[in-house]
């Protein structure tokens, strides 16, 4: 392997995972289109050095527009991106210390891996022999150093998805921003890569910022999550933080697995596998908050069920909600098999109710 006989004076990344990333900050980041509210809207966000950052949200919160002016590929309208000691705000891209990687990769289909890796350094005006042997020496890395010459089309998704990430670090960079890689790739490829990205980042120890709308794939990846709707960051923590403990209504619902019940002293998420359920005819579960109800739907899913329930009666008036949705373990299901019409207590304990901003 010709990475073990490169010059350390050539090497394109620092040969351990130590210290190769920097923080990130932005403060008061700003975008907007035209005259419309703004599309980011004076964000404020501290990513550690080396760590994993998904922002995670639905379609046209601003996740791409925050990513595209931290790589400089958009321009900011008010605020600062801070890149360790830098101001890189109005940096051009490739002076920055970042680098991008696209959605399905964007490898170019009529070059080999090595001159898609070493694509950037030619464009930089970087000699043929010496941005081949950094291409190869990054390849190497990434254990695709014997299949160099291969087109994008002679390589699995998996190979591809290393070809993208060596060249995107072909420049050095130590911050890696990704804006929805896996999202194109079928589901059992994604879960797969995404073991890959989370493996590489550790080792590599680069700051990764990864747009994803999927909250499942932010939960897999992320050292710290940031949850944004319409240009806000409504919560940052991670994952454990936020799916445990979402700030409103809106993060509920949108990391799923909760259940947000109006109660008669204000809005609060249960989570789903926290609720039991108990026969009508057995008496109500003293010491939890119970509701009647029916139950409207079944759903297998292996180890567990998913069993959808209508509220019924008066509670139903001050608990305004009216349809949940349990996780009921495969084991419990086969002590009591629930079927849709069935009439039960729905109830949850009072410390499982996390009190919700509306
Ligand atoms: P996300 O990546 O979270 O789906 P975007 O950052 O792409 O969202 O978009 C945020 C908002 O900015 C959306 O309302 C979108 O329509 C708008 N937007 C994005 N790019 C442009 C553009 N080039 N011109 C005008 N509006 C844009
Ligand atoms: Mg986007």
């Amino acid at each position: 392997m010709r990475a073990h006989s490169a010059p350390s004076s050539h090497s394109p990344v620092s040969s351990g995972p130590s210290a190769a990333g920097a923080a990130i900050e932005l403060v008061a980041l700003t975008k907007r289109y035209g005259e419309a509210k703004p599309a980011v809207d004076a964000i404020n966000l501290r990513i550690a050095s080396g760590s994993y950052c998904c922002l995670l949200g639905p379609s046209g919160c601003g996740k791409s527009t925050t990513l595209r002016m931290v790589a400089g590929h958009e321009s900011v309208s008010s605020g600062d991106i801070l890149l360790g000691d830098r101001n890189i705000t109005n940096l051009p891209a490739a002076a920055r210390g970042t680098a991008m990687m696209f959605q399905s990769f964007a490898l170019f289909p009529h070059l080999s891996a090595l001159d898609n890796v070493a694509f950037s350094l030619k464009m930089r005006g970087v000699d043929k022999a010496m941005r081949q042997q950094q291409a190869q020496h990054l390849l190497d890395r990434v254990a695709m150093g014997h299949l160099a010459a291969r087109k994008p089309g002679e390589l699995s998704g998996g190979q591809q998805q290393r070809v993208a990430l060596a060249r995107a670090l072909i420049t050095q960079p130590k911050v890696l921003l990704l804006d929805e890689p896996l999202s194109a790739l079928d589901p059992f490829l994604r879960i797969q890569m995404r073991a890959e990205l989370r493996r590489w980042q550790k080792e590599l120890g680069l700051t990764f910022i990864h747009v994803t709308h999927s909250q499942e794939e932010a939960m897999a990846l992320a050292d710290t999550m940031v949850v944004m709707d319409h240009g806000h960051i409504v919560q940052t923590g991670t994952p454990h933080e936020v799916y445990n403990q979402p700030v409103n209504e809106f993060v509920a619902r949108f990391m799923g697995g909760h259940n947000v019940i109006r109660t008669p002293d204000g809005l609060v998420g249960v989570r789903t596998d926290h609720m039991q359920l108990t026969p009508a005819a057995a008496p109500a579960p003293a010491h939890d908050l119970a509701l009647p109800a029916v139950v409207t739907d079944v759903e297998y899913q292996g180890t567990y069920v998913l069993v959808g329930l209508q509220s019924l009666g008066a509670e139903r008036t001050a608990h305004s909600t009216a349809e949940f949705s349990v996780m009921w373990s495969e084991a419990r299901f086969a002590q009591s098999p629930f079927g849709v019409g069935d009439a039960v207590h729905l109830s949850w304990a009072a410390q499982a109710a996390h009190p919700l901003r509306g």
